[in-house]
């Protein structure tokens, strides 16, 4: 397939500000695409060329990304560093610098003719990319140079915008991995009914272009023999969310486990006899930031096979006792990993056991889960199951809910005993309640939102960003819908550090999957998730949250939003609060003023 078909895709895609086009164009797309290829062309679609948690990541410096299209175009580097300070994008500058390539002779002439008439293939630039992606150690910053220059010699300047922005990892189309599911179910399984198990298979592989390749080749048929894999990390189960004990009681069918609720990082480990590899939440391979973590699975988990579950938690090495969520983001470091365990050590505390030996566990009931991991886990001061008491009465639960508060904890995670109480991976559900801490009574408790977009400020802040326009998370739409506009909150630091963050996701128009009255002075990919408070939440007839759900014409917002100071780099903006937590937000402090 030519690589000109995935760049007139990805033009129409940038241009549409509608959310069903972006499926549509995609089933085109996955019809077009020879099974074989498929799951290539899924990956470049996302901007990658493995999914995440293989951990093999383009991202080429735009320094060398320029020294390759320098050799490729006869353009000197300072003439291509001025081209991309005008055009602020190494996409654009790409495309302008083609245009206006040097030719120094007629020999020139005949062979760069030469080079165009052969067209890119979508393999060549796949394959190509994994060589750059790939090269290491000594030469290695040369090799990846002639390849990319390699590429660009037969790139029409329209080919050469996106051939930059995927090599420099800045192709960000904001494509969610539900539309692609969906556009596969469409063009491959009979129609979006098959959404449901299409995705399972996500789910349980967490690999688009592995599930892309299978239904292209056999339809759902194929489907019957996706099995878990060590190694391939599985969604993680999400929790629905509660204010008070008596509805979490009465939800749960009145008796529940409940668990502390542990500040950090969940962590799922695959061991296979001494290998250990660890995924975030997110499913980034992570196991490099914790060896210690590896260390303590490698010798309290004891099973041949295994797939478990834990909250990695930041400790005072001095007494034991847990350090908050942001201490632990020290371990998120690139260098300097041997020095960051001394200062910032971790303890496990494990809280499900999804394979073990063979046995998929994930359609057994939570007990029986329990059950199983309590045998396979040898406890240690630094490997232990979480906390928890099965409880079948109000004060109890509230009771345990403050000592979890007193040791430290978020709160309680409240987990159904019932026999269908299975892990339903990349779910959020019922199954599993959190029972959080609002931090005062009137006050809304931090929510996660999405940054989509930001307004220029003013006076000190004249030329830096005086606002974000931060949105929640409506998964039946999949849009993100917003909430507020967060101004304060930020430190100095903050504010300098806020342009960096948020300048790879810039876009020139507003995003298909944002839904918004207002209008930002820039926007963006939906990419970035911050915590924020605010005073309360209230009907607002400029945010689209909830537009219509409580009344015709107003939506919900945030008053007197703040940010808290966490960036949460460790959730994707799906794992936003959604609209639906935001209602049932809104009603509960309702109810608390009634009373
Ligand atoms: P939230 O991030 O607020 O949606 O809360 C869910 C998160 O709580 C999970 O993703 C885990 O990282 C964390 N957590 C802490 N302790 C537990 C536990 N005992 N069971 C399940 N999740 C837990």
């Amino acid at each position: 397939m030519e690589y000109s078909i995935l760049v007139t895709f990805y033009e129409k895609i940038e241009s549409t500000t509608k959310r069903l086009e972006m499926t549509d164009l995609l089933v085109t797309l996955f019809k077009k695409t020879p099974p074989t290829i498929i799951d290539k062309v899924v990956y470049l679609t996302q901007g990658r060329l493995y999914p995440e948690y293989v951990g093999i990541e383009l991202g080429v410096a735009e320094k060398l990304a320029l020294r390759a299209l320098s050799m490729a175009t006869g353009l000197s580097l300072e003439e291509l560093e001025a081209e991309l300070k005008r055009a602020g994008d190494i996409g654009v500058a790409a495309e302008r610098a083609l245009s206006r390539k040097k030719v120094k002779s007629l020999l020139d002439f005949v062979s760069s003719a030469q080079a165009l008439a052969r067209k890119l293939m979508v393999e060549e630039v796949y394959n190509t990319l994994d060589k750059v992606a790939r090269a290491t150690g000594e030469g290695a910053q040369d090799t990846k140079i002639s390849l990319i220059a390699s590429l660009l010699r037969h790139a029409s300047p329209k080919e050469a915008k996106y051939l930059m922005r995927t090599i420099t990892g800045r192709l960000r189309l904001g494509i969610a991995d539900m539309t692609i599911l969906d556009a596969l179910a469409i063009a491959f399984c009979g129609g979006k009914d098959a959404r449901s198990l299409v995705e399972r298979a996500y789910n349980l592989s967490s690999d688009l272009g592995h599930v892309a390749r299978v239904v292209s080749e056999s339809g759902l048929e194929g489907l019957k023999y996706f099995k878990i894999t060590i190694g391939r990390p599985i969604r993680p189960m999400l929790a629905e969310r509660l204010t008070t004990a008596e509805e979490i009681l009465e939800k749960l069918g009145g008796k529940c486990v409940a668990e502390y609720k542990y500040d950090g990082e969940r962590i799922q480990a695959h061991k296979l006899s001494s290998n250990v590899i660890l995924f975030s939440r997110r499913l980034e391979n992570i196991t490099h930031h914790y060896p210690d973590a590896c260390e303590i699975i490698r010798n309290h988990v004891k099973a041949e096979e295994a797939i478990v579950e834990a909250e990695c938690v930041a400790i005072d090495p001095d007494t034991g006792e847990m350090r908050p969520f942001q201490e632990l983001m020290h371990r998120r470091r690139k260098y300097g990993i041997e020095e960051a365990i001394k200062e910032y050590p971790v303890s496990l505390f494990f809280f499900d056991c999804l394979y073990v030996d063979g046995q998929d566990l994930t359609n057994q009931p939570y007990p029986k889960r329990r059950e199983v991991l309590m045998k396979i886990l040898e406890p240690s001061e630094r490997a232990m199951p979480a906390t928890y008491r099965i409880i079948d009465r109000v004060d109890e639960l509230e009771g345990f809910f403050e000592e979890a508060i007193s040791e430290g904890c978020e709160g309680l995670v409240c987990k159904s005993l019932a026999p269908d109480s299975i892990y339903q991976a990349g779910a959020r559900g019922w199954l599993w309640i959190k029972f959080k801490r609002s931090y005062q009574s009137k006050l809304v408790e931090p929510i996660d939102v999405t940054v989509v977009g930001a307004f220029w400020g003013k006076g000190k802040r004249a030329g830096k960003y005086g606002a974000l326009l931060c949105a929640v998370y409506d998964p039946d739409a999949d849009m993100f819908k917003t909430v507020c506009k967060v101004g304060s909150g930020f430190t100095d630091e903050d504010l300098e550090k806020i342009p960096g963050i948020l300048q790879p996701y810039v876009i020139e128009h507003r995003h298909p999957r944002v839904d918004s009255k207002m209008k930002a002075d820039v926007w963006f990919t939906p990419s970035v998730v911050i915590e924020i408070i605010g005073d309360e939440i209230t009907l607002s007839p400029l945010h689209t949250a909830g537009l219509g759900v409580l009344k015709p014409d107003a939506g919900l917002a945030i008053r007197f939003p703040r940010f808290t100071g966490r960036w949460r780099f460790d959730k994707s903006p799906e794992d936003s609060t959604t609209v639906k937590e935001l209602v049932e937000m809104y009603k509960m402090q309702l109810k608390k003023i009634e009373t």
